[in-house]
């Protein structure tokens, strides 16, 4: 699935995983070097039997706080998406293709900045491990990072969402681009457009 044979995480990563392994041994991680600015590790959560997937990019401020996925806006409103397209947000596995922040810091705030092919490439044994213990039905990439980090190359979102790709993955935008829109033109289409995305992958 990873289109490198980069070691990066892979000597961090247990070789015979479980959810719970993976979780335990992902904060001694030093695959690349995202782990030294940020507060902690963010791995996933969600059953290790779910049928669906769902992988976005990276934690983001409030994730990399709380030390949980999808917490912030962008959570908020993906769980409003999930409900929307009937599936039940309890029983998916929630997780990002990296496991740490990467941020700059403006003055007192610290901005998202986007991972590297490179930071995608050191923490894929992660999601690798992560997806061989799940084995799910869907797997979802919510943006071209997660795209690009589950298919191994480089995605259009708009021209491969929309379908089951062969494989079972299914390509949709990262709920903070909708978020991005809320209060504009465009929010509420760009909304329904990631709620039919995933309705696709619904049981
Ligand atoms: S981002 Fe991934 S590869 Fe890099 S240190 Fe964190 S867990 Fe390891």
């Amino acid at each position: 699935m990873q289109d490198s044979a980069d070691q990066g995480a892979a000597p961090w990563v247990p070789p015979t995983p479980t959810i719970a392994g993976l979780r335990a041994a992902a904060p001694a991680c030093r695959g690349c070097e995202l782990w030294a600015p940020a507060t902690q590790v963010v791995f996933s959560r969600g059953p290790s039997d779910a049928s669906i997937v769902l992988v976005g990019e990276q934690p983001g401020d409030h994730e990399d706080l709380e030390g949980e996925p999808f917490v912030g806006p962008a959570g908020r409103l993906l769980s409003d998406a999930l409900r929307a397209a009937g599936i039940d947000e309890d029983a998916v596995y929630l997780t990002n293709a990296v496991k740490h922040f990467r941020f700059e810091e403006r003055g007192k705030r610290r901005m998202h900045k986007t991972p590297t092919v490179t930071h995608l490439r050191a923490c894929g044994p992660w999601l690798d491990a992560e997806l061989a213990v799940v084995r799910p039905r869907v797997v979802v990439a919510l943006g071209a990072s997660a795209a690009r980090a589950v298919l191994g190359r480089s995605v259009g979102v708009t021209r491969e969402r929309g379908r089951i790709l062969d494989g079972g993955y299914l390509v949709t935008t990262h709920p903070s681009a909708v978020v991005r829109l809320r209060g504009r033109d465009g929010f509420e289409s760009a909304f329904d457009a990631l709620v039919n995305d995933l309705g696709l992958a619904a049981p």
